[in-house]
């Protein structure tokens, strides 16, 4: 159940520990590995795929999951969300809200948009990208920040079976 929460915190806190090193500099293209590099779209502000930086993606990527979470007609206030801090992400990425029933959400008479798991799973999936940049670009500063442990116990986690399909690491890099 709180494999997304940690995962959410997890990414913001490695990337966090690595940023001076993943620069436009050093990174120019927003890559996880030689096979796979991401464009930058939000279907919205950017409809046509547009080539950035891996620092440029991450800055995107945060803008748009915080105007994500703001939107509400994919997270209605109503529901009892908070959604002003990036933060309170942590507790729209629990598990049991794929059957309705998150403690922390009266469902009763207001029910879910048909948005939120889609938008959901496109925040875990974006996120999930930034998780194998760092995999994939900055590892031997994640050894030498002595921040290993934290990167493959997250990746194990995430990866246990029974997960969600959409924590595959394998999914979210083929889209
Ligand atoms: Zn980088």
């Amino acid at each position: 159940m709180r494999v997304a929460v940690d995962f959410f915190n997890q990414v913001n806190l490695l990337f966090g520990s690595i940023t001076e090193f993943c620069t436009n500099e050093s990174c120019p293209v927003m890559t996880a590995g030689p096979r796979y590099e991401y464009y930058w779209a939000d279907g919205e502000k950017i409809k046509k795929p547009i080539k950035c930086t891996a620092p440029e993606y991450v800055e995107y990527l945060m803008d748009w999951i915080q105007s994500t979470l703001d939107d509400e007609t994919i997270f209605p206030a109503r529901v009892g969300m908070s959604s002003s801090s990036i933060h309170d992400m942590a507790f729209l990425l629990l598990p049991s809200a794929h059957s309705r029933s998150c403690p922390f959400l009266p469902l009763a008479d207001v029910p879910f948009p048909k948005t939120f798991l889609p938008a959901i799973k496109k925040i875990m999936t974006r996120l999930f990208r930034v998780y194998a940049h760092i995999y994939y670009s900055h590892f031997s500063k994640i050894v030498d920040l002595g921040e290993e442990a934290h990167l493959n116990t997250c990746f194990k986690r995430t990866h246990a079976p029974g997960r969600s399909a959409s924590l595959s690491l394998s999914l979210s890099l083929a889209r």
